[in-house]
Protein backbone atom coordinates (compact mmCIF):
# COMPACT_ATOMS: atom_id res chain seq x y z
CA UNK A 1 0.00 0.00 0.00
CA UNK A 2 1.66 3.24 -1.18
CA UNK A 3 1.42 5.59 1.76
CA UNK A 4 1.67 9.74 1.93
CA UNK A 5 4.24 11.71 3.90
CA UNK A 6 2.05 12.10 6.61
CA UNK A 7 4.30 15.69 7.91
CA UNK A 8 2.15 16.80 4.57
CA UNK A 9 -0.89 16.61 6.77
CA UNK A 10 0.05 18.94 9.34
CA UNK A 11 0.76 21.57 7.15
CA UNK A 12 -1.97 24.41 7.84
CA UNK A 13 -3.43 25.76 4.67
CA UNK A 14 -2.12 28.70 3.92
CA UNK A 15 -5.88 30.85 3.87
CA UNK A 16 -4.01 34.30 3.59
CA UNK A 17 -3.73 34.89 -0.11
CA UNK A 18 -6.87 32.93 -0.90
CA UNK A 19 -8.46 35.12 1.83
CA UNK A 20 -7.21 38.39 0.30
CA UNK A 21 -8.71 37.15 -3.20
CA UNK A 22 -12.06 36.54 -1.87
CA UNK A 23 -12.33 39.41 0.28
CA UNK A 24 -11.21 41.57 -3.10
CA UNK A 25 -13.41 39.95 -5.20
CA UNK A 26 -16.31 40.43 -3.17
CA UNK A 27 -15.13 43.89 -3.00
CA UNK A 28 -15.46 44.53 -6.92
CA UNK A 29 -18.39 42.92 -7.54
CA UNK A 30 -20.32 44.94 -4.83
CA UNK A 31 -18.30 48.16 -6.00
CA UNK A 32 -18.28 47.26 -10.04
CA UNK A 33 -17.05 50.70 -11.31
CA UNK A 34 -14.41 51.10 -8.35
CA UNK A 35 -10.65 50.59 -9.23
CA UNK A 36 -8.60 49.06 -6.68
CA UNK A 37 -4.68 49.43 -6.57
CA UNK A 38 -3.23 45.91 -4.99
CA UNK A 39 0.23 46.91 -2.70
CA UNK A 40 0.14 43.93 -1.38
CA UNK A 41 2.06 41.48 -3.64
CA UNK A 42 5.90 41.13 -3.09
CA UNK A 43 6.15 40.95 -7.16
CA UNK A 44 8.51 43.64 -9.40
CA UNK A 45 6.47 45.43 -11.54
CA UNK A 46 9.23 47.08 -13.98
CA UNK A 47 10.28 45.45 -16.60
CA UNK A 48 14.02 43.63 -17.08
CA UNK A 49 16.87 46.62 -17.17
CA UNK A 50 17.89 46.77 -20.96
CA UNK A 51 21.32 45.36 -20.30
CA UNK A 52 19.89 41.88 -19.34
CA UNK A 53 17.25 42.03 -22.43
CA UNK A 54 19.97 42.36 -24.28
CA UNK A 55 22.05 39.95 -23.03
CA UNK A 56 19.29 37.27 -23.79
CA UNK A 57 18.70 38.08 -26.95
CA UNK A 58 22.70 37.44 -28.11
CA UNK A 59 22.30 34.37 -25.83
CA UNK A 60 19.67 33.08 -27.43
CA UNK A 61 20.94 34.11 -31.12
CA UNK A 62 24.06 31.76 -29.91
CA UNK A 63 21.77 28.96 -29.06
CA UNK A 64 20.82 29.16 -33.26
CA UNK A 65 24.22 28.49 -34.25
CA UNK A 66 25.89 24.78 -34.28
CA UNK A 67 29.34 26.56 -33.44
CA UNK A 68 27.88 28.26 -30.03
CA UNK A 69 24.98 25.82 -29.12
CA UNK A 70 25.30 24.66 -25.92
CA UNK A 71 23.42 21.60 -23.82
CA UNK A 72 23.55 20.79 -20.64
CA UNK A 73 25.62 23.38 -18.84
CA UNK A 74 27.23 22.79 -15.24
CA UNK A 75 24.45 22.25 -12.66
CA UNK A 76 26.31 24.93 -9.99
CA UNK A 77 26.22 27.60 -12.56
CA UNK A 78 28.52 29.13 -15.41
CA UNK A 79 32.22 30.45 -14.48
CA UNK A 80 31.43 33.47 -15.81
CA UNK A 81 28.67 34.38 -13.38
CA UNK A 82 29.98 33.08 -10.88
CA UNK A 83 33.43 34.89 -11.49
CA UNK A 84 31.15 38.02 -11.56
CA UNK A 85 29.37 37.08 -8.55
CA UNK A 86 32.20 36.83 -6.48
CA UNK A 87 33.74 40.20 -7.71
CA UNK A 88 31.18 42.46 -7.68
CA UNK A 89 29.08 40.97 -4.40
CA UNK A 90 31.65 39.68 -2.03
CA UNK A 91 35.19 40.59 -2.92
CA UNK A 92 33.95 43.99 -3.30
CA UNK A 93 32.75 44.50 0.23
CA UNK A 94 36.03 42.61 2.00
CA UNK A 95 34.55 39.32 1.56
CA UNK A 96 36.59 36.15 0.33
CA UNK A 97 33.56 34.22 -1.45
CA UNK A 98 35.33 32.39 -4.28
CA UNK A 99 33.56 31.43 -7.58
CA UNK A 100 33.21 27.76 -6.42
CA UNK A 101 31.27 28.73 -3.14
CA UNK A 102 28.63 30.45 -5.41
CA UNK A 103 25.79 27.85 -6.56
CA UNK A 104 23.53 29.15 -9.40
CA UNK A 105 20.03 28.46 -8.72
CA UNK A 106 16.94 29.26 -10.89
CA UNK A 107 15.79 30.59 -6.83
CA UNK A 108 16.03 32.01 -3.23
CA UNK A 109 12.37 30.26 -2.77
CA UNK A 110 13.79 26.68 -3.87
CA UNK A 111 17.35 27.16 -2.03
CA UNK A 112 15.91 28.20 1.35
CA UNK A 113 13.50 25.53 1.02
CA UNK A 114 15.60 22.72 -0.12
CA UNK A 115 18.62 23.19 1.96
CA UNK A 116 17.03 21.52 5.25
CA UNK A 117 17.44 18.28 3.14
CA UNK A 118 21.12 18.08 4.08
CA UNK A 119 20.28 18.48 7.75
CA UNK A 120 19.80 15.82 10.50
CA UNK A 121 16.03 14.77 11.07
CA UNK A 122 16.35 16.25 14.66
CA UNK A 123 17.98 19.60 14.12
CA UNK A 124 16.33 22.08 16.23
CA UNK A 125 14.97 25.13 14.22
CA UNK A 126 14.65 28.22 15.00
CA UNK A 127 12.98 31.02 12.65
CA UNK A 128 11.48 34.93 13.03
CA UNK A 129 7.99 35.58 13.74
CA UNK A 130 7.22 37.16 11.55
CA UNK A 131 8.42 34.96 9.12
CA UNK A 132 8.63 34.08 5.19
CA UNK A 133 6.33 30.82 5.45
CA UNK A 134 9.18 29.07 2.74
CA UNK A 135 11.46 28.04 5.93
CA UNK A 136 8.74 26.71 8.17
CA UNK A 137 6.59 24.19 5.34
CA UNK A 138 9.60 23.01 4.21
CA UNK A 139 10.97 22.21 7.95
CA UNK A 140 7.37 20.91 7.99
CA UNK A 141 7.31 18.55 5.52
CA UNK A 142 10.38 16.53 6.39
CA UNK A 143 8.98 15.84 9.93
CA UNK A 144 11.31 18.33 12.39
CA UNK A 145 7.90 19.79 13.84
CA UNK A 146 4.81 18.53 15.58
CA UNK A 147 1.46 19.44 14.60
CA UNK A 148 -0.13 23.34 14.51
CA UNK A 149 -1.16 24.46 17.06
CA UNK A 150 -2.38 27.94 18.61
CA UNK A 151 -1.14 29.61 15.96
CA UNK A 152 2.50 27.77 16.19
CA UNK A 153 3.89 24.07 15.35
CA UNK A 154 5.44 22.72 17.95
CA UNK A 155 8.98 21.63 17.97
CA UNK A 156 10.25 24.94 16.36
CA UNK A 157 11.64 27.72 18.08
CA UNK A 158 9.92 31.13 17.62
CA UNK A 159 12.04 34.38 17.81
CA UNK A 160 10.32 37.18 18.56
CA UNK A 161 10.84 40.04 16.40
CA UNK A 162 8.40 42.95 17.69
CA UNK A 163 8.17 46.69 17.98
CA UNK A 164 10.04 45.91 22.08
CA UNK A 165 13.80 44.13 20.00
CA UNK A 166 13.10 46.90 17.25
CA UNK A 167 12.02 43.47 14.88
CA UNK A 168 15.61 41.97 15.62
CA UNK A 169 14.97 39.01 18.21
CA UNK A 170 16.82 38.18 21.01
CA UNK A 171 19.30 35.45 20.83
CA UNK A 172 17.53 32.28 21.42
CA UNK A 173 17.05 31.49 25.10
CA UNK A 174 17.22 27.42 24.86
CA UNK A 175 20.01 25.80 22.63
CA UNK A 176 19.34 25.48 18.72
CA UNK A 177 21.20 23.94 15.55
CA UNK A 178 19.98 26.02 12.86
CA UNK A 179 18.45 29.59 12.24
CA UNK A 180 16.83 31.42 9.83
CA UNK A 181 17.25 35.08 9.18
CA UNK A 182 16.23 37.45 6.72
CA UNK A 183 17.34 40.91 6.25
CA UNK A 184 16.57 42.95 4.83
CA UNK A 185 13.25 41.33 6.19
CA UNK A 186 10.70 39.98 4.80
CA UNK A 187 7.50 41.25 5.96
CA UNK A 188 8.64 43.81 8.40
CA UNK A 189 11.65 45.38 6.24
CA UNK A 190 13.52 45.47 8.99
CA UNK A 191 17.60 46.08 8.08
CA UNK A 192 20.03 44.58 10.79
CA UNK A 193 23.65 46.15 11.96
CA UNK A 194 26.42 44.83 11.31
CA UNK A 195 26.80 44.52 15.68
CA UNK A 196 23.90 42.67 15.60
CA UNK A 197 24.27 40.11 13.35
CA UNK A 198 27.78 39.91 14.43
CA UNK A 199 26.14 38.68 18.02
CA UNK A 200 24.25 35.71 15.71
CA UNK A 201 27.92 34.92 13.99
CA UNK A 202 29.20 34.52 17.90
CA UNK A 203 26.16 32.70 18.87
CA UNK A 204 26.15 29.83 15.96
CA UNK A 205 29.97 29.94 16.73
CA UNK A 206 29.66 29.28 20.50
CA UNK A 207 26.94 27.05 20.26
CA UNK A 208 27.68 24.98 16.77
CA UNK A 209 24.71 26.34 15.20
CA UNK A 210 24.61 27.38 11.28
CA UNK A 211 22.80 30.55 10.56
CA UNK A 212 20.63 30.43 6.95
CA UNK A 213 21.21 33.92 6.34
CA UNK A 214 18.31 34.95 3.51
CA UNK A 215 19.60 38.22 1.39
CA UNK A 216 17.17 38.34 -1.38
CA UNK A 217 16.23 42.09 -0.64
CA UNK A 218 19.86 43.03 -0.61
CA UNK A 219 20.25 45.30 -3.40
CA UNK A 220 17.53 48.01 -1.52
CA UNK A 221 20.00 48.63 1.41
CA UNK A 222 21.16 52.06 0.54
CA UNK A 223 22.73 53.03 4.00
CA UNK A 224 26.90 52.28 3.64
CA UNK A 225 26.99 51.32 7.12
CA UNK A 226 25.00 48.08 6.80
CA UNK A 227 25.86 45.12 5.88
CA UNK A 228 24.92 43.44 2.41
CA UNK A 229 26.03 39.88 3.11
CA UNK A 230 26.86 37.99 6.63
CA UNK A 231 30.26 37.45 4.84
CA UNK A 232 31.34 41.08 5.78
CA UNK A 233 31.22 39.30 9.54
CA UNK A 234 34.48 37.90 11.18
CA UNK A 235 34.19 34.20 11.15
CA UNK A 236 30.89 33.81 9.22
CA UNK A 237 32.62 31.48 6.26
CA UNK A 238 32.33 28.82 9.17
CA UNK A 239 29.07 28.85 10.35
CA UNK A 240 26.86 30.92 7.66
CA UNK A 241 24.87 29.86 3.88
CA UNK A 242 23.87 32.92 2.29
CA UNK A 243 20.85 32.99 -0.22
CA UNK A 244 20.52 35.46 -2.67
CA UNK A 245 18.57 36.17 -5.69
CA UNK A 246 18.16 38.19 -8.72
CA UNK A 247 14.80 38.22 -8.21
CA UNK A 248 13.93 41.43 -6.25
CA UNK A 249 17.05 42.73 -7.75
CA UNK A 250 16.82 43.09 -11.37
CA UNK A 251 13.31 42.00 -11.62
CA UNK A 252 14.13 38.64 -12.43
CA UNK A 253 10.82 37.36 -11.00
CA UNK A 254 9.58 35.70 -14.35
CA UNK A 255 12.98 35.05 -15.81
CA UNK A 256 14.25 33.22 -12.59
CA UNK A 257 18.15 33.15 -11.62
CA UNK A 258 19.19 32.95 -8.03
CA UNK A 259 22.73 31.78 -6.20
CA UNK A 260 23.43 30.06 -2.63
CA UNK A 261 27.20 30.86 -0.92
CA UNK A 262 28.26 27.75 0.94
CA UNK A 263 31.45 28.32 1.71
CA UNK A 264 34.80 25.83 1.73
CA UNK A 265 35.25 25.90 5.38
CA UNK A 266 31.40 26.29 6.44
CA UNK A 267 30.94 23.24 8.48
CA UNK A 268 28.09 20.99 10.66
CA UNK A 269 28.48 17.86 12.60
CA UNK A 270 27.91 13.93 11.78
CA UNK A 271 26.71 11.57 15.12
CA UNK A 272 30.07 11.37 16.61
CA UNK A 273 31.14 15.21 16.33
CA UNK A 274 33.24 15.25 13.56
CA UNK A 275 33.52 18.39 11.44
CA UNK A 276 31.87 17.98 7.97
CA UNK A 277 32.35 20.62 5.05
CA UNK A 278 28.49 21.51 4.10
CA UNK A 279 30.40 22.38 0.46
CA UNK A 280 30.36 18.65 -0.86
CA UNK A 281 27.20 17.89 0.22
CA UNK A 282 25.61 21.13 -1.01
CA UNK A 283 27.35 20.16 -4.37
CA UNK A 284 26.11 16.43 -4.11
CA UNK A 285 22.48 17.65 -3.78
CA UNK A 286 22.25 20.41 -6.22
CA UNK A 287 24.07 18.37 -9.08
CA UNK A 288 22.16 15.63 -8.83
CA UNK A 289 19.00 17.10 -8.49
CA UNK A 290 19.38 20.62 -10.70
CA UNK A 291 20.33 20.97 -13.89
CA UNK A 292 21.49 24.32 -13.53
CA UNK A 293 19.78 27.40 -15.11
CA UNK A 294 19.79 27.74 -18.60
CA UNK A 295 22.51 29.64 -21.01
CA UNK A 296 20.43 32.68 -21.90
CA UNK A 297 18.96 33.72 -18.44
CA UNK A 298 22.89 33.31 -16.61
CA UNK A 299 24.00 35.35 -19.61
CA UNK A 300 21.09 38.03 -18.67
CA UNK A 301 22.05 37.70 -14.62
CA UNK A 302 25.65 38.37 -15.81
CA UNK A 303 24.64 41.71 -17.40
CA UNK A 304 23.83 42.69 -14.28
CA UNK A 305 26.99 43.46 -13.61
CA UNK A 306 27.92 44.93 -16.44
CA UNK A 307 28.52 49.01 -16.26
CA UNK A 308 25.06 49.37 -18.17
CA UNK A 309 23.60 47.23 -16.24
CA UNK A 310 24.23 48.16 -12.42
CA UNK A 311 23.25 51.68 -13.47
CA UNK A 312 19.70 50.00 -14.94
CA UNK A 313 19.18 48.19 -11.72
CA UNK A 314 19.86 50.98 -9.89
CA UNK A 315 17.38 52.56 -11.23
CA UNK A 316 14.98 50.70 -10.47
CA UNK A 317 15.38 50.25 -7.37
CA UNK A 318 15.71 53.71 -6.34
CA UNK A 319 12.18 54.11 -8.08
CA UNK A 320 10.63 51.06 -6.15
CA UNK A 321 12.55 52.98 -2.73
CA UNK A 322 10.88 56.25 -3.95
CA UNK A 323 7.60 54.64 -3.53
CA UNK A 324 8.43 53.28 -0.18
CA UNK A 325 9.37 56.27 1.01
CA UNK A 326 6.18 58.23 0.08
CA UNK A 327 4.38 54.94 1.79
CA UNK A 328 6.09 55.19 5.00
CA UNK A 329 5.57 59.20 5.42
CA UNK A 330 2.94 59.39 4.61
CA UNK A 331 1.32 56.55 6.84
CA UNK A 332 3.50 58.24 9.38
CA UNK A 333 1.81 61.71 8.56
CA UNK A 334 -1.41 59.57 9.65
CA UNK A 335 -0.45 58.75 12.86
CA UNK A 336 0.98 55.13 12.30
CA UNK A 337 4.16 53.10 13.87
CA UNK A 338 6.30 52.18 10.49
CA UNK A 339 9.33 49.93 10.07
CA UNK A 340 11.08 49.26 7.11
CA UNK A 341 10.42 50.95 3.63
CA UNK A 342 14.21 52.48 4.00
CA UNK A 343 16.63 49.95 2.55
CA UNK A 344 13.96 47.59 1.90
CA UNK A 345 10.61 47.58 -0.49
CA UNK A 346 8.45 46.71 2.55
CA UNK A 347 6.52 48.77 5.23
CA UNK A 348 5.03 47.46 7.85
CA UNK A 349 2.88 49.22 9.70
CA UNK A 350 0.71 49.23 12.72
CA UNK A 351 -2.55 49.36 12.64
CA UNK A 352 -3.43 49.47 16.55
CA UNK A 353 -5.91 46.89 15.81
CA UNK A 354 -6.98 43.62 14.15
CA UNK A 355 -4.87 43.23 10.87
CA UNK A 356 -7.96 41.89 8.68
CA UNK A 357 -9.99 44.93 10.27
CA UNK A 358 -7.39 47.79 8.77
CA UNK A 359 -7.01 45.41 5.69
CA UNK A 360 -10.88 45.46 5.27
CA UNK A 361 -10.67 49.69 6.10
CA UNK A 362 -8.19 49.88 3.40
CA UNK A 363 -10.08 48.39 1.10
CA UNK A 364 -13.41 49.21 2.02
CA UNK A 365 -12.53 52.82 2.29
CA UNK A 366 -9.45 53.49 -0.28
CA UNK A 367 -10.04 50.19 -2.56
CA UNK A 368 -6.35 49.64 -1.78
CA UNK A 369 -4.88 46.01 -0.61
CA UNK A 370 -2.44 45.26 1.58
CA UNK A 371 -1.34 41.82 2.90
CA UNK A 372 -2.45 41.43 6.72
CA UNK A 373 0.54 40.77 9.02
CA UNK A 374 -0.82 37.73 11.05
CA UNK A 375 -0.88 35.90 7.75
CA UNK A 376 3.26 35.93 8.88
CA UNK A 377 2.88 34.77 12.07
CA UNK A 378 1.78 35.06 15.86
CA UNK A 379 3.59 38.30 16.04
CA UNK A 380 2.24 40.30 13.34
CA UNK A 381 -1.11 40.35 14.84
CA UNK A 382 -1.92 44.06 14.61
CA UNK A 383 -0.23 44.59 11.95
CA UNK A 384 -0.10 44.97 7.80
CA UNK A 385 2.47 44.86 5.26
CA UNK A 386 2.43 47.19 2.27
CA UNK A 387 4.54 46.50 -0.63
CA UNK A 388 6.15 49.54 -2.45
CA UNK A 389 6.33 47.20 -6.29
CA UNK A 390 4.03 48.89 -8.10
CA UNK A 391 3.98 52.19 -10.45
CA UNK A 392 4.85 55.64 -8.89
CA UNK A 393 1.41 56.29 -10.21
CA UNK A 394 -0.39 53.57 -8.46
CA UNK A 395 1.44 54.14 -4.84
CA UNK A 396 0.37 58.14 -4.78
CA UNK A 397 -2.88 57.44 -5.64
CA UNK A 398 -3.23 54.42 -3.30
CA UNK A 399 -2.07 57.00 -1.00
CA UNK A 400 -3.93 59.73 -1.70
CA UNK A 401 -7.16 57.90 -1.41
CA UNK A 402 -5.69 56.58 2.19
CA UNK A 403 -5.28 59.64 3.15
CA UNK A 404 -8.72 60.92 2.24
CA UNK A 405 -10.14 57.67 3.85
CA UNK A 406 -8.75 57.50 7.39
N1 LIG B 1 13.30 34.99 0.24
C1 LIG B 1 12.43 35.93 0.61
C2 LIG B 1 12.54 36.51 1.95
C3 LIG B 1 11.41 36.35 -0.27
O1 LIG B 1 10.56 37.29 0.13
C4 LIG B 1 11.33 35.77 -1.54
C5 LIG B 1 10.30 36.15 -2.50
O2 LIG B 1 9.37 36.86 -2.26
C6 LIG B 1 12.25 34.79 -1.87
C7 LIG B 1 13.23 34.42 -0.97
C8 LIG B 1 12.16 34.08 -3.18
O3 LIG B 1 13.00 34.55 -4.13
P1 LIG B 1 13.10 33.87 -5.56
O4 LIG B 1 12.19 34.63 -6.47
O5 LIG B 1 14.53 33.96 -5.93
O6 LIG B 1 12.66 32.44 -5.43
Amino acid sequence: MIRINENYQKLKSSYLFADIARRVEKFQKDNPHREIIKLGIGDVTLPLPLACVKAMHQAVDEMAISSTFRGYGPEQGYGFLRQAISDSDFRSRGAAIDPDEIFISDGAKCDTGNIQEIFDANTVVAVTDPVYPVYVDTNVMAGRTGNFQDGRYQGLVYLESTRENSFIPDLPETPVDLIYLCYPNNPTGAVITRDELARWVEYAMKNKALILYDAAYEAFIRDPELPRSIYEIDGATQVAIEFRSFSKTAGFTGTRCAFTVVPRNCRAYDRQGREIMLHSLWNRRHSTKFNGVSYPVQKAALAVYSKEGQQQVLTNIEYYLGNARIIREKMEKLGFECTGGINSPYIWINGNKDSWSFFDDLLNKAGVVCTPGDGFGLCGKGYIRISAFNSLENVEKAMHRIESAL
